[in-house]
């Protein structure tokens, strides 16, 4: 082991792991009195708010090699753990194959924060505000253990495991990969890419409902891409929600219910029903359980109220608008409840 180590009078004692596998066995050594330190902007609000208690031994992640690029490999784009939230929402690629992660994470802090905030530290957090948009992306996690690098793990299960109590607490999340889309040709297409093709009918959609309109916490974030076929049916749909402290999910029911029925407005009262009876967010001081789920059941099928008028719009035509993105901080009034 010949990690940097830094003592400093009283202060936390500060490692430098050279690599993942140093810092994985430099946790395991130093057991419960260590923690692993990212951007340290979300560990930093937390010990102010005292719902954490500082760790004498602080593992640097960010010096550590191997986890600062964004790099497209075989099968998709993989996004390093240490990447800050401003670099991602920067990069090219990412914004343009994967919008709604730039779009969350515009949402997300202020630049200021979001320069040294990482996409590793938001995803490990299980709570963090871009979490709903690599949910509907189908994001696997690619984890560092004591033998070296496991098989990518989706994000979906992930979330679940970790809300079961049921990982390896020392872990190290190495990357975030988002798998190539099956729809890409589409987006292509929307974006007015080099096909000649007229744009095909599609909503992509991320929101967050905060107690201010801007920098402030979520109380509500929904994330919705969708399409409508050539026979007016709806296809590729997905749907995720989260926000606060509660458990980002998928809402695979509501999901597996839309694709393949007809788009229409009569559709539109049972999808707010089936989001009303699928998503169980937990309750907490500034918004009950109940205000929460009304909100992401207004956010999602307003956002398919919309793709509705694009179709009424162009006379049930498949072609019809680029890809919608409304203003992200748009919510519905109301107060939490
Ligand atoms: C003013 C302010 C506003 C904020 N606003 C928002 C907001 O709007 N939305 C939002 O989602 N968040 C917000 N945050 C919280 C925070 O900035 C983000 O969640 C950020 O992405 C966390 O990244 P970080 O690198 O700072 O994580 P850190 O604070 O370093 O770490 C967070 C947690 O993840 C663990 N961790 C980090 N990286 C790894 C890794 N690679 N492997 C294993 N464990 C790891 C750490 O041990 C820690 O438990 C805000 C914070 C501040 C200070």
């Amino acid at each position: 082991m010949d990690a940097i180590f830094n003592p400093v009078g009283d202060a936390p004692n500060v490692w430098h792991p050279a690599d993942a596998r140093e810092a994985y066995l430099l946790k395991r050594r130093l057991g419960r009195q260590a923690v692993y330190v990212a951007g340290g902007t979300l560990l930093r609000t937390e010990w102010e708010a005292g719902s954490r208690s500082v760790s004498p031994h602080w593992i640097d992640l960010q010096r550590a090699a191997g986890m600062g690029e964004v790099f497209m490999q075989t099968g998709g784009l993989c996004i390093g753990s240490q990447v800050t939230l401003g670099t991602c929402r920067k990069h090219p690629t990412l914004t343009s194959l994967y919008p709604l992660v730039g779009k969350a994470i515009r949402c997300t802090a202020a630049p200021s924060v979001r320069n040294v905030a990482t996409l590793g530290g938001n995803v490990c957090s299980g709570v963090g505000d871009v979490l709903p948009s690599l949910l509907l992306y189908d994001a696997e996690l690619v984890w560092q253990n004591e033998q070296g690098r496991e098989a990518p793990l989706p994000l979906r299960e992930w979330l679940e495991l970790r809300a079961a109590g049921a990982l390896d607490p020392d872990r190290i999340l190495l990357a975030i990969r988002l798998p190539e889309r099956a729809d890409e040709s589409g987006i292509r297409q929307a974006s007015g890419g080099d096909d000649a093709l007229p744009s095909l009918l599609r909503i992509e959609v991320y929101h967050k409902v905060g107690r201010r309109e801007a920098f402030s916490p979520s109380l509500v974030t929904t994330a919705v891409s969708a399409e409508i076929d050539a026979a007016g049916c709806f296809r590729q749909v997905k749907i995720a929600a989260g926000g606060g402290k509660a458990m980002p999910a998928r809402l695979g029911a509501l999901e597996a219910w839309l694709v393949g029925s007809k788009a229409d407005l009569s559709r539109l009262p049972d999808v707010y029903e089936r989001v009303m009876e699928e998503y169980q967010p937990a309750g907490d001081i500034f918004a009950g359980e109940s205000y929460r789920r009304k909100t992401a059941a207004s956010l999602i099928a307003a956002d398919l109220w919309q793709l509705l008028q694009q179709t009424a719009s162009e006379g049930g035509g498949r072609y019809a608008e680029p890809i919608q993105q409304r203003n992200a901080l748009e919510g519905p009034s109301g107060r939490p409840g």
